[in-house]
């Protein structure tokens, strides 16, 4: 479609009050197969994001998807390896879903063009990751993820379907009637270009905003975006979210950028050296065991290195060239000649917006998929590999029972209040007195988060971080952005950002404190046995007239 004719379209829409079937808020992976499977399934669709869609994390993924596609491999074995690293925590309906549809998953991405590396036999090529009792997981090269990505969007161009960039996600639009059931309408959001709060109505929305592991800040390997905004909207509004103190560690980010360097290293045998020069661990254990035993061993001897060397320079440019090119830049370290410095950081958040078995929340009409969701797939700690394809598998799904469910609803709900409320709040938030720096007290979070609430925890650490956080709370409205200006206004961006980390870090560690237990991701230094009877149950938080309720909800 000619460009001009794009704009054309977009303005209209944009006059109109945007209305649509389905409102996609999130443009990464999980969004744009979202946004493709409710459009197949006949819906109008829209997809809202806060960046460009070819900058989502999804773009970061470098290891590979699964599916057990290999000769040596079967999908039950994928199954019992998915559950084996959950810890007892995932449900095995799900598993079953995420690893018989990942087969059919693979052979989609193939169809629309993602170039997987092949074999000889030019069939996909798989390698090997943790925790994985075969070669599973398709890849090309290592950037996965940005391939997947790029055929997406392509593919959701080709389909004609509508982005809204650089538009922000305030809060959904909803109604609560007499028996206090809460629907969705739709979802305001800022306009970054011009400053402007718009409301954006649609019969049904899905989240897609990604995980949060940016609370650890430059302890992380996350993209910059990856503040959880989508799930801390979702729970003012209704939505409870599950799980959220399992936060995993990769075992291998580079010491000083946390840039991670891929899993794919090691699953091609790479080792783990200590400060002598020797292994300690098993290379491929799952990385909850593998995270603890190279921090221990960081303690213990000062350093760890990846070391790839034999695996010599061809092999390296041809199956691992980004890894080589990230060590270069950020640590200044040639792997194919020198050892890499690493350490453990945040990576994947497992705890998202609590989902049923048709991907539906707690709030009718609002269906999550994506890091942001709680699926039900990973437990206490997922295997490398099964991200991007619960982003294929769950996508799916979500976009179509989205699609359904606006086509059995004749009129969108009408809320004007939350629009003005939102507007005000943006207005508003120009004056707050600016007296504390909330960059200041973003980086103390990441580091407080990285020492108490990471790869190992305790009551007290827990609890201090708590005190801590809600102190940062009641200190919110003397902090704000220094910067007045409507059009680009980042710093206004980055303090919304930074409220919703604020909101989702007491959630974390209300739940770290609850979870009196060692289990996969959440490991308790001071309780470090799983607790089967108490704990084999998801931890459910919700808000109740504005207070956070926690409980344990047995899913056995
Ligand atoms: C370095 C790295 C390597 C990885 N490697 C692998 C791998 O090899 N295999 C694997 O399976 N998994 C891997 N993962 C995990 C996997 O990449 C992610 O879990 C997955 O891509 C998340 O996809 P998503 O669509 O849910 O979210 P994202 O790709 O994070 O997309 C979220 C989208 O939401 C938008 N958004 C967020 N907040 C707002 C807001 N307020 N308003 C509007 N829009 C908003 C963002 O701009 C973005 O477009 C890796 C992750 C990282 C960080």
């Amino acid at each position: 479609m000619p460009n001009n004719e794009f704009a054309k379209i977009h303005a209209t829409q944009l006059e109109g009050q945007m209305m649509v079937d389905v409102l996609v808020i999130g443009s990464g992976g999980a969004g744009m197969v979202a946004a493709l499977s409710a459009k197949e399934a006949g819906a109008t669709v829209a997809i809202l994001g806060k960046s460009y869609p070819t900058r989502s994390q999804t773009s970061m993924a470098q290891g590979g998807i699964n599916a057990a596609i290999g000769e040596e491999d079967s999908i039950e074995q994928h199954i019992a390896d998915t559950l084996k690293s959950s810890q007892g925590l995932a449900s095995e309906a799900a598993v079953e879903k995420l690893c018989r549809d990942g087969v059919e998953a693979v052979r989609w991405l193939d169809s629309i063009g993602v170039p997987f590396s092949r074999t000889e036999e030019k069939k996909i090529a798989q390698r090997r990751l943790g925790g994985a009792s075969a070669v599973r997981a398709c890849y090309a090269q290592d950037y996965t993820g940005l391939k997947v990505l790029h055929s997406l969007y392509d593919t959701c161009v080709k389909e004609g379907i509508t982005f809204y960039n650089e538009y922000f996600l305030l809060n959904l639009i909803r109604q609560t009637d007499e028996k206090g059931k809460v629907t969705v309408g739709g979802a305001t959001a800022l306009n970054i270009k011009t400053g402007e709060v718009e409301a954006f109505k649609a019969k049904t929305v899905i989240m897609a905003t990604g995980g949060y592991s940016r609370i650890y800040q430059k302890h992380s390997t996350n993209a910059t975006g990856s503040t959880g905004d989508g799930l801390a909207a979702a729970i003012r509004a209704g939505a409870k979210l599950s799980d959220m103190e399992f936060v995993q560690f990769h075992p291998t980010g580079l010491k000083n950028s946390s840039i991670l360097i891929s899993e794919s290293a090691r699953g091609a045998g790479g080792y783990l050296l200590n400060a002598k020069g020797e292994r300690f661990t098993d290379e491929l254990q799952p990385r909850d065991a593998l995270s603890r035993a190279i921090a221990e061993e960081i303690e213990k001897s000062g350093e760890v290195f990846l070391d790839i060397r034999h695996l010599g320079e061809a092999f390296i440019d041809h199956e691992l060239p980004q890894e080589r090119k990230l060590a270069k830049l950020y640590e200044n370290v040639d792997p194919v000649h020198e050892l890499v410095p690493i350490k453990p950081v945040a990576h994947y958040t497992m705890g998202g917006i609590a989902v049923d078995a048709d991907s539906q929340t707690a709030v009718s009409g609002l269906f999550a998929a994506g890091e942001c969701a709680n699926h039900n797939v990973h437990g206490a700690n997922r295997l490398g590999g099964n991200s991007l394809l619960e982003l294929i598998v769950f996508g799916r799904q979500a976009g179509e029972n989205a699609a359904k469910t606006a086509a059995a609803i004749e009129a969108v709900i009408e809320d004007p209040e939350q629009l003005k409320k939102d507007q005000n709040f943006v207005q508003g938030v120009k004056y707050f007195t600016n007296q504390i720096d909330f960059y200041e007290k973003r980086y103390f979070i990441g580091n407080i988060f990285y020492n108490n609430a990471g790869i190992k925890r305790n009551d007290m650490g827990l609890k201090a971080v708590l005190g801590a956080i809600r102190q940062i709370q009641k200190e919110l409205p003397f902090m704000g952005p220094k910067d007045k200006s409507k059009s680009y206004n980042t710093n206004l961006v980055e303090f919304i950002e930074f409220g919703n980390m604020v909101e989702l870090a007491e959630i974390m560690v209300v739940g770290a404190i609850s979870r009196n237990e060692s289990r996969g991701a959440h490991y308790r230094e001071d309780i470090p046995d799983r607790n089967d009877t108490v704990y084999g149950a998801h931890t459910i938080s919700w808000r109740e007239d504005g207070v956070l309720c926690v409980d344990f909800l047995n899913k056995f």
